[in-house]
């Protein structure tokens, strides 16, 4: 069986703990998680006919430093970026955190999640279409409802695949 790690990356109380939550184990929790350390999850998938392993990394607690480690980093195959549809501004961190994932780890494939879409939403669709005619994959989700989040990492195991 064919294993990938993938890393979470985007500012604190996007929603990444919670994305994670929701697509490893299928549930959503209100309370926040306030230890620190590397979690890390996995999920197996069929994808196009193979079988695959997600290994998903995820930095939780005080992540709100924007330190993104080297060695969480090493060895993804591609990685989740996120951002909070409520707080346009965690889309600059993402696209921050995007820069640096990618002069570590070269052109490798990732997605973006413009999550909590179940709240009053803040973000312009301009700035989503500017990303996507970049080249991004975006996707609409909520850790919540679910919405969208099994589609996304199945478009980053897709990805990661071809
Ligand atoms: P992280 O710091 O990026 O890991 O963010 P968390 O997963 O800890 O989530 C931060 C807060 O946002 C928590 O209170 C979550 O319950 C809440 N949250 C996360 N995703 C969603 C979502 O899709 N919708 C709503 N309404 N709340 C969310
Ligand atoms: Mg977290």
């Amino acid at each position: 069986m064919i294993q990938k790690k993938v890393c979470m990356l985007g500012a604190f109380a996007v929603g990444k703990t919670s994305l994670v939550a929701r697509f490893v184990h299928g549930f959503f929790s209100e309370k926040y998680h306030t230890t620190i350390g590397v979690k890390i999850d996995k999920k197996l998938l069929e994808v196009e006919g193979k079988r695959v392993g997600l290994v998903v990394w995820d930095l939780y607690g005080e992540d709100r430093f924007l330190r993104v480690e080297p060695f969480y980093l090493r060895g993804s195959a591609g990685y989740l970026l996120v951002a909070d549809g409520t707080r346009p501004e965690t889309l600059e961190v993402a696209q921050e955190m995007q820069e640096r994932a990618s002069a570590e780890l070269g052109p490798v494939p990732f997605v973006l999640l413009l999550n909590k879409h179940d709240l009053p939403w803040r973000l312009e669709g301009a700035r989503v279409e500017g990303l996507r005619a970049l080249g991004w994959a975006v996707h609409y989700t909520s850790a919540k409802s679910g919405e969208g989040v099994e589609e996304a990492f199945l478009a980053l195991a897709r990805r990661l695949l071809s």
